[in-house]
C-alpha cells in the first residue's frame, strides 16, 4: 500500500489535508489514510463548522425574538424549527466535506495518489481506495 507513495498522511483533518495538498503540489506522490467516511476531520465533521452553523441559526433566532422590537420590526409568533435548523447544519457540513474531497482529488494528479479509507492502527483490515 505505502510502497507506491513518497508520503503517507494519517488523518484528513485540517492538519492532514493541508499537508497532503502541499506535498502533492511539491511533486510528492501522497497517500492519505482516513478512518471516517467523510473527509475534513473534527473541524468539518463535528467541530468548527457544525458548531458555527448552529451558532448562526441561534443568533438569528435570538435577534428576531429580542432585538427586532427596538428597531420597530414586529415579528410575531417566532418559533424554532429544530429539524430544519439541524438539516441546514448537515447541508453545510456535507457541502464542505465534499469540497475537501474535491480539493484532494484535484491536487492528486499522479495515478497512485489516493485517499485510503481505513484506521492506521488496523493493518489487518483491508483498506479501500478512492480518489477523494
Ligand atoms: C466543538 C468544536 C468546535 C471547534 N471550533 C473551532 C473553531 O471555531 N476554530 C478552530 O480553529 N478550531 C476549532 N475547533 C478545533 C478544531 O476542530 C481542531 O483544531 C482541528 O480539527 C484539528 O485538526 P487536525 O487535523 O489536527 O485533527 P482532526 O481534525 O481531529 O483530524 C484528525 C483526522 O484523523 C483521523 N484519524 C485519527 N486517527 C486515525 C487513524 N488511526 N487512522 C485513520 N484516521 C485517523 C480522524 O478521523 C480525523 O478525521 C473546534 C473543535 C470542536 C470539538
Amino acid at each position: 500500500m505505502t510502497n507506491a507513495h513518497d508520503l503517507v498522511v494519517i488523518g484528513a483533518g485540517p492538519g492532514g489535508y493541508v499537508a497532503a495538498i502541499r506535498a502533492a503540489q511539491l511533486g510528492l506522490n501522497v497517500g492519505v489514510i482516513e478512518k471516517e467516511s467523510r473527509l475534513g476531520g473534527t473541524c468539518l465533521r463535528i467541530g468548527c463548522i457544525p458548531s458555527k452553523a448552529l451558532l448562526e441559526s441561534s443568533e438569528l433566532f435570538h435577534e428576531t425574538k429580542h432585538s427586532f422590537a427596538s428597531h420597530g420590526i414586529v415579528a410575531k409568533d417566532v418559533a424554532l424549527d429544530l429539524k430544519t435548523m439541524l438539516a441546514r447544519k448537515d447541508g453545510v457540513v456535507d457541502q464542505l466535506t465534499k469540497g475537501i474531497a474535491g480539493l484532494l482529488k484535484k491536487s492528486f494528479t499522479r495515478s497512485t495518489a489516493s485517499v485510503i479509507r481505513c484506521t492506521s492502527r488496523s493493518p489487518s483490515k483491508r483498506p479501500t481506495r478512492s480518489n477523494g
